[in-house]
């Protein structure tokens, strides 16, 4: 028996052309495909089942099985062959199905007398929403061009499926497959609030909305039009790296530029476009195949040559004339930025006006996006499974960033629980603004500071409706972090002075830069490394290329004249560091003064405290400093050796485990006997139960995120400190993996307010 010509799938899809703009229903048509399919496949079987409410497979329509079948034959997904497709997204190929393992066998379909099998997935934005089969009596394998030629065609089902007369078919409609079902997904809570809005993908998609062209040489000429303006750019980035970016952004655009130069990915474009493909469905099904050898591809360098392929597909399809771009600065709704990972940068690229909440499929919270999230009060849930499945771009979306799930196409019910939800927020957060004028003292009266962590200008611009003390932790990288070049001394002069002008004598303690790791500035040209956390970041970059701490330094010199000037480096490993940074400094003041015969009025220098090998050193370190500040996130990270941004282990250890109790208490017994002040300004300053086992430890002074201000005064107002320094000094020689429980019980016993 031969198989389907290679030249065939033009004439097949021709003729689904004229199936897809003829008479009849969604369901007549599905039926005449099927029967075109079987007949050009040479099948004696072609059956199309569509995704049902609950994720069960129906047979929707079939030439060749028995037609009472339709509508009455269900699999569950990963039920049988069929449901094993749609479960694994991808095609099986058997020329002996029956024996198959996963064969599961229904008498009413007749199909026990069919041995061959072959059947691919209907996608629709990358999620299942069918399975098209087609079945052989004699054991055969089908060819690769036939297994292309089915998924080809399967675009086509996934068309007519999208359809609005197909979903608006009989039956099909209450349930028209999980496209249209409301469905919650967990994840976990990486910024708190409410949203509602719709869905924005973050890495742009490609949409078919029509599969068959209607003149393929004007087809031809869309592609080709779109594949030279995809060479020039990539040809005008590779220039731009040449000026700009590292050695390992140009590897990248090289190998971009090779690819997008590359014949026979060209060739299989073109080829595709010719079956009768529109430019779009030809992208697709190129990317698709890509997609599907990268699954089989365990070679991590291989892997990453047909994910920059993937990727530039993901590009030529923006290149398509009538494809519209959408404006991440300018936004016209409410939006939800859905995307796998992203870094805190491309985050603040989005209009802020209209972003509302992100949804990332990766991400931690003391992950740089969730910080700068935090700080635009935009609520994030992370670690949401398969949200690129899940999620069409324009689903309307409920973020529920108080307990770390999202709502997809929610129904009435849902939708009013979310405002109930909404409106005790709103009264929540008008309890904390009645709290914002009283003083932070305890109930026992042991006066605190309470500050806020900042970093853009709209921190500074919101400052004083926080009620904060002070800002404890400004992280300057962030205005580094959001422009395309490096901002000049004069720039960052501006910038620090308006913080000091706003906090008008408020104390604000600036940390200089910060940068490496997972805080990347696109025009610093920096070698990829294999453990960037422990790589060249923070000070040793300060330290390495003084020009540009120098300058830094310089700025805040100059914007503190006359003033009060507070600054801190970051990630101190030794003394030496701090002592080497110190004099930088002290000459900057020394040039500055004999510049413009100013200084500023006082200048109180501090080490953060982030990497475990200084707490052991701190009494030669707390000679030589003003103040310290305790970076509980890089702290926790490096004590635990658990990187701080990855899902998978972050949540390991518990910050309130003994070994890192002893440690903080530690740092608070060293600085109480040089008599240097403290501050804590990582993520557990501002989780109430952690700030209150931070006051029984001795913690004074808190540095947060605004939004967790609220929260950690209300405990504050509540606990008394001489009542829980014992309970807390105790905890830390237990031998538990945490001792979260027990603090949550005292807080509970003592009327503490969490
Ligand atoms: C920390 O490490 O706790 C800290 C405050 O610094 P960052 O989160 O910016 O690394
Ligand atoms: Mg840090």
């Amino acid at each position: 028996m031969t198989g389907l010509a290679v030249s065939t799938p033009r004439l097949l899809l021709r003729k689904l052309h004229q199936v897809m703009a003829g008479r009849g229903d969604a369901q007549q048509r599905l039926d005449e495909i099927v029967r075109l399919i079987a007949g050009n496949m040479i099948a004696e079987v072609c059956s199309c089942y569509l995704m049902r409410a609950g994720d069960v497979l129906e047979l929707f329509a079939t030439e060749g099985l028995k037609k009472d079948a339709v509508h009455q034959t269900r699999l569950r997904v990963g039920e049988g062959l069929i449901g094993d497709i749609a479960a694994q997204a991808r095609p099986l190929n058997l020329s002996d199905a029956q024996t198959h393992p996963q064969f599961a066998y229904r008498p009413e379909t007749g199909e026990e007398e069919y041995h061959s099998l072959l059947g691919t997935p209907v996608l629709r934005g990358g999620r299942v929403i069918g399975v098209l089969a087609v079945q052989n009596r004699t054991q055969r394998s089908y060819t690769e061009e036939e297994v292309e030629a089915l998924q080809t065609v399967a675009m086509v089902v996934a068309e007519l499926v999208s359809s609005e007369e197909m979903v608006a078919a009989t039956e099909f409609s209450d349930t028209a497959g999980n496209a249209t079902l409301p469905h919650r997904i967990g994840g976990s809570i990486l910024a708190e609030g409410l949203a509602s809005g719709f869905a924005l993908m973050h890495e742009p998609r490609i949409e078919v909305l029509q599969t068959i062209a209607d003149d393929v040489p004007s087809e031809l000429s869309r592609l080709e039009s779109a594949i030279s303006a995809l060479q020039s750019s990539v040809d005008a980035l590779l220039t731009a790296t040449n000026t700009l970016f590292s050695d390992e952004s140009r590897e990248i655009f090289e190998a971009y530029k090779m690819f997008a130069h590359d014949k026979g990915w060209l060739k299989k474009l073109n080829d595709a476009v010719r079956t009768g493909l529109t430019a779009e469905a030809a992208i697709k099904r190129v990317q698709d195949d890509t997609r599907a050898r990268m699954k089989e591809i365990s070679d991590p360098y291989l892997r990453d040559r047909l994910s920059d392929l993937d990727d530039l597909a993901n590009r030529l399809y923006l290149h398509l004339d009538g494809h519209t771009v959408i404006d991440r600065r300018n936004l016209d709704q409410a939006t939800i930025v859905v995307a796998h990972n992203m870094g805190a940068a491309e985050l603040l690229d989005y209009d802020r006006r209209h972003l509302k909440a992100v949804i990332l499929a990766e991400g931690t919270r003391s992950s740089h996006v969730a910080i700068v999230a935090r700080a635009l009060g935009v609520p994030v849930v992370g670690q949401c499974e398969k949200i690129g499945e899940a999620i069409e771009q324009g689903d309307f979306i409920l973020v529920d960033g108080e307990h770390g799930q999202v709502f997809l196409r929610p129904g009435d019910d849902v939708q009013e629980a979310f405002s109930t939800n909404v409106r005790l927020r709103e009264e929540r957060q008008a309890k904390y603004a009645a709290l914002r004028d009283m003083s932070s003292t305890s109930k026992d009266g042991v006066k605190l500071s309470l500050n806020i962590n900042a970093g853009l200008l709209i921190d500074v611009d919101h400052f004083h409706e926080t009620g904060a003390d002070g800002i404890g932790l400004f992280r300057t990288e962030l205005q580094f972090m959001v422009r395309s070049q490096m901002p000049k001394v004069d720039e960052q002069t501006a910038l620090y002075s308006k913080v000091l002008d706003n906090l008008n004598g408020k104390p604000v303690v600036f940390r200089t830069l910060d940068v490496g790791g997972d805080k990347v500035l696109p025009y610093l040209r920096t070698k990829a490394e294999e453990n960037p956390a422990l790589g060249w970041r923070a000070i040793r970059i300060g330290l390495d290329r003084p020009a540009l701490l120098r300058s830094q330094l310089r700025a805040m010199v100059r914007a503190a004249a006359g003033r009060e000037l507070s600054l801190m480096f970051p990630m101190i490993a030794e003394v030496s560091e701090f002592i080497e940074a110190k004099a930088i400094l002290k000459k900057e003041i020394e040039k500055e003064s004999k510049r413009s015969g100013s200084e500023p009025a006082k200048i109180n220098i501090g080490s953060m405290i982030e990497v475990p090998s200084i707490v052991w050193q701190l009494p030669h370190l707390l000679n030589e400093v003003d103040f310290v500040s305790v970076g509980s996130n890089d702290l926790m990270q490096f004590f635990f050796a658990v990187d701080r941004g990855n899902p998978k282990i972050s949540d390991r250890y518990d910050t309130l485990s003994p070994s890192l109790l002893k440690l903080l208490r530690k740092i608070v017994d060293d600085c109480t006997a040089a008599n240097v002040p403290l501050s804590v300004c990582g993520d557990i300053a501002g989780r109430p139960l952690e700030a209150m086992a931070l006051m029984g430890l001795g913690y004074r002074n808190f540095s947060m995120s605004a939004e967790t201000l609220g929260p950690v005064k209300e405990m504050a107002l509540s606990v008394d400190i001489d009542q829980l320094r014992d309970f807390v000094l105790k905890l830390c020689d237990v031998r538990d993996h945490s001792v979260r429980d027990q603090l949550r019980s005292f807080a509970r016993d003592h009327s503490i307010i969490l």
